[in-house]
């Protein structure tokens, strides 16, 4: 009886633990998303099916065996989003990196303007935070958000804390919608985002809250949200909201998100701190 455990080898090991990740991947994937639902659902008809098959029933045999031809297309249909999304994720080598073949100069002017950029980021966001301004501020990475930049005005501006607080301020014509940063310029006002069906959500996350986290669900974008009601700064990344936010940590946590892994000089921490003693 224990023969076939003898004949397994070292690849039929490695097999396995690949497809094990590979399954483990796949549900730390879904397991915030719609698509976990749906996932539950196909496995019990997996089940139904085994059993269909083991009690020999042919009628509901046929219908789940027809349903999983046109099944695979549906979900293919449903699931876009998140299917690209995955696939865009897959697809971020972070090895291809922008800024790896520039020279040291240039390297540093690029530092030197997103922390910049990140500081007036910054400065905006708490300015909203104490006056209780609302504001939802997406920064696009790598995963290209033209679908909602075209719910939106296009600015094409370089930032800057006043022209943030401008776009968000009570009753400005644009202040409804989040604000997306491309290429670190304000790119677009006025966007409309996804929405996150995430349940078990805390009562006080509204829809502009749901807004931030359904779009870092489907892209690799960190979306700060003002709160209109508290004050309170959050920020969502990968499909997770986290609140609370004080300045230093939001500056810190946006310019490593901003910095490409490969390319960053050994000095940047060192020239961050001198930065901050000039200031
Ligand atoms: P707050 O804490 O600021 O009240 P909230 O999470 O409770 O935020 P709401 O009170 O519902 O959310 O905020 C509504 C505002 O959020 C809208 O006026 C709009 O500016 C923004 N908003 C809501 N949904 C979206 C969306 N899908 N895309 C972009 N902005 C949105
Ligand atoms: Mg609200």
């Amino acid at each position: 009886m224990l023969e076939p455990l003898s004949q397994i080898g070292i690849i039929d090991v490695i097999d396995i633990l690949i497809l094990a990740f590979l399954l483990f991947c796949v549900y730390r994937f879904i397991r915030n998303r719609r698509a976990g639902k749906l996932a539950l659902g196909l496995l019990l008809t997996v089940l139904v099916l085994v059993l269909s098959t083991v009690l020999n029933m042919k009628a509901i045999g046929f219908v789940l065996q027809n349903f999983y031809q046109v099944g695979i297309i549906a979900v293919l249909i449903v699931f876009q989003p998140e299917l690209r999304a995955a696939l865009e994720k897959v697809g971020n080598n972070p090895l291809i990196s922008k800024i790896k073949d520039i020279t040291t100069g240039e390297r540093r002017q690029y530092m030197s303007d997103l922390s910049h950029d990140v500081d007036s980021i910054c400065s905006a966001v708490f300015d909203m935070s104490r006056a209780k301004v609302g504001a939802l501020i997406v920064i696009e990475r790598k995963t290209k958000l033209g679908e909602y930049i075209d719910t939106g005005v296009t600015i094409n501006a370089q930032i800057s804390a006043e022209l943030l607080k401008n776009i968000f301020f009570k009753n400005a014509p644009l202040h409804d919608g989040a604000v997306i940063i491309r290429d670190m310029r304000v790119y677009a006002a006025g966007c409309f985002l996804r929405i996150s069906e995430q349940e078990g959500l805390d009562n006080e996350l509204g829809t502009r809250h749901r807004a931030a986290l359904g779009v870092s669900e489907v892209s690799d974008a960190p979306v700060i949200v003002v709160s209109e009601e508290t004050g309170n700064v959050s920020l969502a990344i990968d499909g997770k909201i986290t609140r609370g936010y004080d300045r230093e940590t939001l500056r810190k946590t946006l310019f490593n998100l901003m910095v490409p892994t490969v390319g960053r000089p050994q000095r940047h921490e060192k020239e961050e701190k001198e930065e901050k003693r000039d200031e």
